[in-house]
């Protein structure tokens, strides 16, 4: 473990690797290759441990639901994906297909998403069947058209890649086929392992920033924006696609100069001619997630109140609360523009 933390420190200063307090393996997870080498990489780190007698999850419930939070958020388990897993669903307008390496995320982020679509203890799961989950996915593909697929929809891959290899398999996969993307995304910045992979231009790196005052407050146990920036241009510099997710944009005090100093920061990491992608993202919650969230961190400063917002309905009658039209169509012209101005060959790929 000592090892682990010495050399990230050497290289990425500012940021700490995430080390479970346990980790959890399943018989099903042990029986897997892939979680062989998983097993393997943790006892090398000297890591605490335990082996399930049964394929459940148990013991990770504590008297609260805060206490139950700060278990799940030690704890990292090796399980296998269930059957559910390999079928599909689509992901607009991120990509075609979204798949899963592991699900849960050692970082605190107080608007986190994943309060809306995991459920249960937020423990952090990677799976065990790793080969088999790729091989899968060539039952997606299309031999005429570029298919895309994301891989952090449950999970931030690069917060527990030093502890799993998971996303660097995933890399070198996408590398070997011809007509098909991965794409991810992350608040971390430990990326030096996945400099030399085999990627053949086949994988988007993204990065999510955002404005000092929101990533100072709302975001723990991330990198800091700085580093996360310094690592994309690591990144840009092994010839991988790159690109920034700004999420959640949030009409602040003064956001335009805070959102301006963000923009700063990007053009200084990023400051050549490169083929950068944005995704945009205003903030937005429903009333799940509000509840979800409010019980992880009851003392947040985040702004989650519904009458301040305008309720949005999705095709299934399910609600969120988003920004009126006259502060998201305010806040869209300044970021349109803002990326218009600083980088004129990136491409918006959506705002939402
Ligand atoms: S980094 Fe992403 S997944 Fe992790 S806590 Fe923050 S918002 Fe959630």
């Amino acid at each position: 473990m000592t090892d682990l933390i010495s050399k990230a420190d050497s290289s990425t200063p500012a940021a700490k690797l995430w080390i479970p307090e346990q980790v959890m393996f399943t018989p099903a997870a042990l029986n897997e290759p892939w979680g062989q080498k998983i097993f393997e990489r943790l006892q090398s780190l000297n890591l605490p441990i335990k082996e399930l007698t049964s394929n459940r999850l148990t013991g990770l419930r504590g008297e609260n639901e805060r206490e139950t939070y700060n278990i799940a958020k030690r704890t990292l388990a090796i399980v296998t994906a269930p059957p559910s897993q390999f079928k599909l669903s689509p992901i607009p307008p991120s990509a075609d297909w979204q798949f899963h390496i592991a699900e849960g995320c050692p970082a605190h982020c107080q608007y986190c998403y994943l309060a809306g679509s995991l459920s249960g203890p937020p423990v952090i799961r990677t799976y065990a069947n790793l080969p088999q989950i790729l091989e899968n996915l060539s039952n997606y593909e299309k031999p005429e058209k570029l298919t895309t697929y994301e891989v952090s929809c449950y999970t931030d891959p690069l917060g527990i890649e030093h502890l799993t290899g998971s996303l660097a398999e995933c890399i070198r996969y996408f590398g070997t086929r011809s007509n098909a993307n991965l794409r991810w995304v992350s608040k971390f910045d430990a990326v030096d392992s996945l400099l030399n992979l085999p990627h053949n231009g086949h994988t988007q790196c993204r990065i999510s920033v955002n404005a000092a005052p929101i990533s100072g407050r709302f975001e723990g146990g991330t990198a800091s924006v700085a580093s996360r920036l310094k690592a994309l241009r690591k990144l840009a510099d092994s010839g991988y696609q790159v690109g920034l997710v700004i999420a959640p944009i949030m009409p602040i005090d003064d956001w335009q100069i805070q959102y301006s100093r963000l923009f700063d920061l990007i053009s200084e990491a990023l400051d050549y001619n490169c083929a950068l992608t944005f995704e945009l993202i205003s903030h937005r919650f429903t009333p799940g997630s509000k509840e979800v969230l409010q019980s992880w961190y009851p003392h947040s400063k985040l702004d989650m109140d519904e009458e301040k917002r305008r309720i949005k309905r999705n095709k299934f009658g399910g609600i969120k609360y988003v920004y009126d039209a006259d502060t998201n169509n305010s806040m869209k012209q300044f970021f349109e523009a803002e990326i218009q101005n600083r980088f004129p060959n990136a491409n918006i790929l959506y705002w939402t």
